[in-house]
């Protein structure tokens, strides 16, 4: 029998729609890679959905022009983060490859959601996300 050969890109990793543009890593983010980098997606786009619910009175699971243009900011960065496999979380992420005003938008919108999302759906994933904000909220702690 014949294993997988690891090294050959042989088009199209098996693993969705991850296809990586332009990054180094030759579209290989492994299969725990591929499952956290979506996971962290489709975590931040709920939590866009859920302030813009609660901020811009719209529709459950439509975004208003402003939260789509954070959205769509967040998803460009998260699919090109070369990181996604060994940090935590892009708020906790120590490369800033946020704008420092997309950063504040995001920031914002962890704030009003992580809260929310957990009385909607206690799971761990964000259990760690606010958890991440925690840490991040300490260290911040200056003088407000
Ligand atoms: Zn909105």
């Amino acid at each position: 029998m014949r294993a997988r050969q690891g090294g050959d890109r042989a088009g199209g990793e098996a693993d969705g729609p991850f296809a990586c543009k332009g990054c180094r890593c030759d579209g290989a983010d492994d299969a725990a890679t591929a499952k956290k980098r979506q996971r962290e997606l489709d975590t931040v786009q709920r939590m866009i959905g859920i302030y813009c619910q609660g901020h811009h009175a719209t529709e459950r699971g439509e975004l208003c022009a402003h939260c789509r243009e954070l959205s769509d900011y967040v998803v460009q960065r998260i699919e090109r983060c070369p990181l996604t496999e060994s940090k935590t979380f892009c708020s906790s992420c120590p490369v800033h490859c946020y704008r420092p005003e997309m950063r504040e938008r995001i920031r914002e919108v962890m704030r009003y959601a992580g809260p929310r999302m957990l009385l909607v759906n206690p799971g761990k994933a964000f259990a760690h996300a606010l958890d991440t904000m925690r840490t991040r909220h300490r260290s911040e702690k200056k003088s407000v």
